[in-house]
């Protein structure tokens, strides 16, 4: 029960989320989507890397990125890839796509 109840209210965190992304994306891209429509997989290509360009768009794939985490394993979603341990909402809360808990992610960042 507990595992449900923290999807879920991770789930009610994402829609908010990606809908308010959705929302920025669409005023900001949609006239760009419109003129590569029909150009096909290298428009496809190239509007993925405009959207990489941008810090907004890669934002975004990295919550689309833990929004299918979250769906493919619900069970570990919001525990650290590294140690398992929860993250805990707070982190969530202000890193919605954070998959290392403070303690591994502070080791990374040493190492690194
Ligand atoms: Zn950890």
């Amino acid at each position: 029960m507990d595992e449900r109840a923290r999807a879920l209210k991770a789930l009610g965190l994402f829609d908010r989320i990606s809908k308010l992304d959705r929302e920025t994306m669409d005023s900001d891209l949609s006239a760009y989507t419109d003129h590569m429509a029909d150009q096909g997989t290298e428009a496809m290509e190239r509007e993925k890397a405009a959207l990489f360009a941008t810090k907004e768009g890669r934002y975004i794939y990295r919550l689309e990125e833990a929004l299918r985490r979250m769906y493919n394993d619900p069970s570990t979603f919001g525990n650290c890839d590294t140690c398992g341990s929860p993250l805990g909402y707070e982190r969530l809360d202000a890193l919605p796509h954070a998959r290392y808990c403070i303690d591994c992610k502070r080791k990374e960042e040493d190492v690194a």
